[in-house]
């Protein structure tokens, strides 16, 4: 299964993806969480906490060779925030010679505001949390590792959310454009497994058999 996710910040891509892994094991590969796990990391460009915390795109260069890694180590993907600028999609068509399908979650700004400013991150396994649309059972505790539940250093500004809403219509809308044939588009204003029913309508005919 090689698949990618999109749609704005907020739409709930983690919780369904992370579901997926969990359930079957195809590999979510999440650049969001990888450049987290390396944000004081030195690089020609600068640090990627240089330009997350500033609610922008980190340089392509940056990104692109760290995905190229991680796609060369697994046989099933679903790709969460790559390719996100039209110089990714280029590198990407490199690499992978296609997609079986792309999902787009859509939800409204209002809800990115919503769900972004009461989020809540396992410092584990980088599930989500919100107090209301997925509260964790324990609170402050992740349900399915454990671990502490964390905020996110970009979630809590809305000038931040605001930059980075407009990082993805600018440069990531156009590179869904570019996928049209394959879009899959899913209602992600609902509960999240409402979502999840229809997000596995979608993706279940590419799960190999044997995970089942
Ligand atoms: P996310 O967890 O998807 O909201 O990503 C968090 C931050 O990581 C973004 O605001 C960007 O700074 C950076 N980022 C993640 N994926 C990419 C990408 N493909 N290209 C550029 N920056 C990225």
């Amino acid at each position: 299964m090689n698949a990618a996710i999109y749609g704005p910040l907020g739409a709930g891509k983690n919780v369904q993806c992370k579901k997926l892994e969990r359930r079957y094991g195809i590999p979510h590969i999440v650049t969001g969480q990888i450049l987290r796990e390396n944000a004081e990391l030195e690089t020609p460009y600068g640090t990627p906490k240089e330009y997350m915390d500033e609610g922008k795109y980190v340089p392509d260069e940056m990104i692109n060779s760290i995905v190229e890694k991680e796609l060369s180590e697994v046989d099933h993907f679903m790709l969460d925030g790559y390719p996100r600028t039209m110089n990714q999609l280029e590198n990407f068509s490199e690499i992978i010679t296609g997609l079986d399908v792309v999902v787009l979650m859509e939800v409204s700004d209002e809800t990115t505001f919503y769900r972004l400013l009461d989020r809540k991150i396992c410092s584990n396994c980088g599930d989500s949390y919100h107090k209301e649309y997925r509260p964790p059972d324990t609170p402050g505790e992740c349900k399915f590792c454990g671990a502490k539940l964390t905020e996110r250093d970009d979630d809590n500004s809305e000038d931040i959310i605001r930059q980075r809403i407009q990082e993805y219509e600018q440069k990531t809308v156009p590179v869904v454009e570019q996928y049209s044939d394959d879009v899959v588009v899913v209602d992600a204003e609902r509960p999240h497994e409402a979502v999840w029913e229809d997000f596995f309508e979608v993706v279940e005919e590419y799960i190999p058999d044997d995970r089942l």
